[in-house]
Order: C-alpha cells, then sequence, then structure tokens
C-alpha cells in the first residue's frame, strides 16, 4: 500500500501470464503466493456495474470481492466509490485500498457476509472524470518531458484538478502555457488510447516507459502499458478514456515553485 501510494502511474498489476482467464489469478511475490480479486477495471475501465461474490469480510465493513470494478486508491489516481447492492440493501463504498494484494472495499455498515452475490454499481461520474483527467496528465507529462527535459517528480489527481510536480531549472510560464496549449491541441484529435501487457524485459526497452524519476517497477514478469498512440507509451495500473477527444481541454489552475528546480502546476479539465 505504501509503496504504490510513492508510485504515481505505477500501480502495477502482478497478473500471471498464464491464467488470464480464471475468475482468481495467483500473483507469486517473494515467493509467497497470494489469491487476489479480478481487477476488471484494467481490463475495461468503462465497466459500471458488474456481479461479484464477497470472499471475505473483516469488522464488519472491510469487504473482499472475487472481482471487482471498484479502483483501489494508488498510483496517484483516487478510489472509486458507489454501491454494493445484495438483493434490495444497498452498501455504499466509502473507500477502496490495496491491503496485503487484496482489494479491500469500505462499506458504510455492517451486513455483509461471506458468500453473499452481490451488485456492484460505480458512481460513474467521478470515475469518469478520473480517466479523463488521468490520460490528460500522461499526455501533458509526455509533451513537457520530451520538449523540455524536464523529469516527473510527483502527480496526483483529485476530485476537481489534477497536481503535476517536476523538475526544470529555467521555467517560464509561457513555456507551460505552449505544452497545456500543445496537449488541447491533441485533445481536439481521434487519437486512440489502448492498454495491454507486455513482458517486464520488453516493456523496460520502450524509452521513457517509466516517467517518475525515481520510480522503478517490483520484480513483476509483466508490466501493463498505457499507450496514447503516437504520443506516449507508460507503464500503468491505472484508468484510462478510449480516445482522446473524450478529454475535453484543460486548463492552468495555479504554479508554485517549489525550490530551485523544483515546480508545482495545477491543471484542471474545462
Ligand atoms: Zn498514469
Amino acid at each position: 500500500m505504501k509503496r504504490e501510494d510513492r508510485l504515481p502511474c505505477l500501480h502495477l498489476v502482478c497478473k500471471s501470464p498464464v491464467s488470464t482467464s480464471s475468475l482468481k489469478r495467483s500473483c507469486n511475490v517473494g515467493n509467497v503466493v497470494k489469491a487476489v480479486t479480478q481487477a476488471l477495471y484494467l481490463e475495461d475501465s468503462y465497466l459500471r456495474e458488474c456481479d461479484a461474490v464477497v470472499v471475505s469480510v473483516k469488522d464488519g465493513k472491510y469487504v473482499v470481492l472475487d472481482q471487482t470494478i471498484f479502483y483501489p486508491k494508488g498510483g496517484g489516481q483516487p478510489w472509486d466509490t458507489g454501491k454494493i447492492v445484495r438483493s434490495n440493501e444497498t452498501f455504499n463504498v466509502v473507500y477502496v485500498g490495496k491491503f496485503s494484494g487484496d482489494i479491500s472495499h469500505e462499506v458504510d455498515r455492517p451486513g455483509l457476509k461471506e458468500g453473499d452475490k452481490v451488485h456492484c454499481v460505480l458512481d460513474w461520474e467521478h470515475r469518469y472524470r478520473l480517466m479523463r483527467s488521468h490520460t490528460a496528465a500522461h499526455v501533458f507529462a509526455s509533451l513537457l518531458c520530451t520538449g523540455t527535459g524536464a523529469l516527473v517528480t510527483g502527480n496526483q489527481l483529485e476530485e476537481d484538478k489534477v497536481r503535476f510536480d517536476f523538475s526544470l531549472e529555467k521555467f517560464d510560464p509561457e513555456i507551460l502555457k505552449e505544452y497545456i496549449d500543445r496537449a488541447n491541441e491533441l485533445f481536439r484529435k481521434d487519437i486512440p488510447v489502448k492498454w495491454y501487457e507486455l513482458p517486464r524485459e520488453e516493456a523496460l526497452k520502450i524509452p521513457g516507459v517509466i516517467k517518475m524519476a525515481e520510480a522503478f517497477p517490483p520484480d513483476i514478469p509483466r508490466l501493463r502499458i498505457v499507450e496514447v498512440v503516437g504520443v506516449d507509451r507508460q507503464a500503468d495500473g491505472g484508468t484510462h478514456v478510449k480516445n482522446l477527444k473524450e478529454i475535453g481541454q484543460i486548463k492552468v489552475l495555479k504554479t508554485e515553485n517549489k525550490g530551485k528546480q523544483n515546480r508545482r502546476v495545477y491543471f484542471a479539465l474545462t
């Protein structure tokens, strides 16, 4: 959990290459084989609802499911909200996090129990906004880093804005405006966004696949790549839109200098 929080855009997925169709996957971390929930949001970011079975419940309100559409906090992206429904009863999902490899859904009241058949429903408006801003952040980061040699030092999607930290010695607000304009130009085009897995060795050969200066993926065999076709390829476990046209436009809200070289910019979808 801690490690995942530290690595924006590196909420990496541990999936066995031979068990992609099974309901539960095995994830071999440090010789401990652990069952994990199938993360449906990684395969299809547009799934708004799914059926699931409750695998376990801790302290009455921390629920693990056999599969889920709820994104857990991590990699610079906030958690999803929504509800888990059992027959006519609704349990609101107030927090989703990853603990010891399990995706845990915190619900607002006790009652769910192991073996329950449930239906999950996302707060789609919340999630879709995050998908749009996450993809926008990738495009902006890629343009800025390629064009100026800036290094990304952190980023965080928030409910209504994106915080983006980078390191660049000579910084002029006009430069920022130029890259925001360039990103907006791309958001008017029909440019697809794809996600897929690659073997680790192959993935690490892609220039710039790891954007964070200090981030390096843990020793897992396959990396999930998010590709904005012709613009950027990056190791990433977040949820994205399928086409840049879905983003709309972005605008700068605020910029700050954080020391000699470190800059912070906040931007938002318009
Ligand atoms: Zn990302």
